[in-house]
């Protein structure tokens, strides 16, 4: 009772909508990066295969506390 195993996923560039071919044994939040446009991707989601940007500006809000 194995499923139809490809070996790869198809997802897709949140950037360029470029189709991606990602190994199926991909781990969640793995980073990615798009062979097309070069975007900094991450896994968002496994079933469906979802990328989206690689989560870094977070970090911006601790400087956002600086008052003048
Ligand atoms: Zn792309």
């Amino acid at each position: 009772m194995s499923p139809n195993k490809t070996g790869r996923e198809k997802a897709r560039c949140p950037e360029c909508l470029a189709a991606i071919w990602i190994k199926d044994d991909v781990e969640l939040w793995d980073p990615i990066t798009c062979p097309e446009c070069h975007a900094a991707l991450q896994v968002v989601r496994l079933r469906p295969l979802e990328l989206d940007y690689l989560d870094e500006e977070w970090e911006d809000e601790v400087y956002d506390e600086e008052e003048e």
